[in-house]
C-alpha cells in the first residue's frame, strides 16, 4: 500500500505522572493498562475487555494526553489518527487508512489505538452529509468494521476522544464498540494545581510563587492552559532576563492569556 494509507507506529513515553487533576478518569483507566499488559491474565481467566472506549471531556483536559500516557504505562505502540483529517480525503483513502491502522494494531499486539475528534466522522448519519456514500461515511464504516471483528479476545484497545457525545452516531455506541465512556472534567482548583505542579517540574520557581494562589485566580482555565500560562511565565522571565520565575511573571501571563496581547507592550517597555 502507499504511504498515504500507513499510520505510524508510535511509542509513547508520556507516564500517569505526566497527567494530573482527573484522579477519576485515571482510575477507570488502570484496568486497561492492566490488560495492554498482561493480556494473558485476562485470556486465562476468560475474561474479555471491552474493545472500545470513549474519552470525552472539553478541549484541552487531557483526552490525548491520557491516551499517550495509558500506552507509555503499559509500554505497547501507539496508533494515532484525527478523524478531522479525512474530511478532506479523497473517497477512499480514510477507509484505506483505517484498515492499515487496526492491521497493524494487530499484527502488533497488545497495542492502542487512539482516534482523536471521533465526532468529525461519528455524526449521526443522515444528517445532511450529502447522500450517504460519502468519505466520512466510508470512513466511520470502516472503523465499525474493524471493531466487530475484534470478537473480545484481541489485546487491541481502541480510545477514541471526543467533546460532543450528544452527536455520535449510536452506531457507535453499541455493545462491542465504544461502549465505555471515561469522563475528563474541567479542573476545579485543587486539579489546577496539580496540573500546574506537573508542567513546573522543569521551571525554576522564585520564592514568590504559591501555585495553590495561581489555581485559585485561573477558573474556567484547562489543563492545556495552564501548560501554555507556565510557559508564557517563563518566557517573561527569559524576556526579563531573570534566572527564576517569579510570581509577576505569572501575573503577567495570566493577564495575557485573559486579556489577550495588549498589556505585552507595557512590561517589556
Ligand atoms: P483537544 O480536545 O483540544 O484535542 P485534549 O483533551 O486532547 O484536547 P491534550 O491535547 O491532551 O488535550 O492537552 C494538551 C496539553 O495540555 C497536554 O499535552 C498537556 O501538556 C496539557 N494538559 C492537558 N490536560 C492535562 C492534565 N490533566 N494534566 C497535565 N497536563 C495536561
Amino acid at each position: 500500500r502507499s504511504r498515504a494509507h500507513r499510520v505510524e507506529k508510535q511509542f509513547s513515553t508520556t507516564s500517569l505522572s505526566d497527567v494530573a487533576g482527573i484522579e477519576s478518569a485515571k482510575r477507570d483507566i488502570t484496568e486497561i493498562i492492566d490488560f495492554l499488559t498482561n493480556p494473558g491474565k485476562y485470556k486465562a481467566l476468560g475474561a474479555d475487555m471491552p474493545t472500545g472506549i470513549l474519552l470525552v471531556g472539553p478541549p484541552g483536559t487531557g483526552k490525548t494526553l491520557l491516551a499517550r500516557a495509558i500506552a507509555g504505562e503499559a509500554d505497547v505502540p501507539f496508533f494515532s489518527i484525527s478523524a478531522s483529517e479525512f474530511i478532506e480525503m479523497f473517497v477512499g483513502v480514510g477507509a484505506a487508512r483505517v484498515r492499515d491502522m487496526f492491521d497493524t494494531a494487530r499484527k502488533e499486539a497488545p497495542a492502542l489505538i487512539f482516534i482523536d475528534e471521533l465526532d468529525a466522522i461519528g455524526r449521526s448519519r443522515g444528517a445532511g452529509f450529502g447522500g450517504g456514500h460519502d468519505e466520512r461515511e466510508q470512513t466511520l464504516n470502516q472503523i465499525l468494521t474493524e471493531m466487530d471483528g475484534f470478537e473480545g479476545h484481541e489485546s487491541v484497545v481502541v480510545l477514541a476522544a471526543t467533546n460532543r457525545p450528544d452527536v455520535l452516531d449510536s452506531a457507535l455506541l453499541r455493545p462491542g464498540r465504544f461502549d465505555r465512556k471515561v469522563t475528563l472534567d474541567m479542573p476545579h482548583k485543587e486539579a489546577r494545581k496539580a496540573i500546574l505542579e506537573v508542567h513546573v517540574r522543569k521551571v525554576p520557581l522564585d520564592s514568590s510563587v504559591e501555585l495553590g494562589e495561581i489555581a485559585a485566580r485561573t477558573i474556567g482555565f484547562s489543563g492545556a492552559d495552564l501548560k501554555n500560562l507556565v510557559n508564557e511565565a517563563a518566557l517573561t522571565a527569559a524576556r526579563l532576563n531573570l534566572e527564576k520565575v517569579n510570581s509577576d511573571c505569572f501575573e503577567h501571563a495570566r493577564d495575557r492569556i485573559v486579556l489577550g496581547e495588549e498589556r505585552d507592550a507595557e512590561l517589556t517597555q
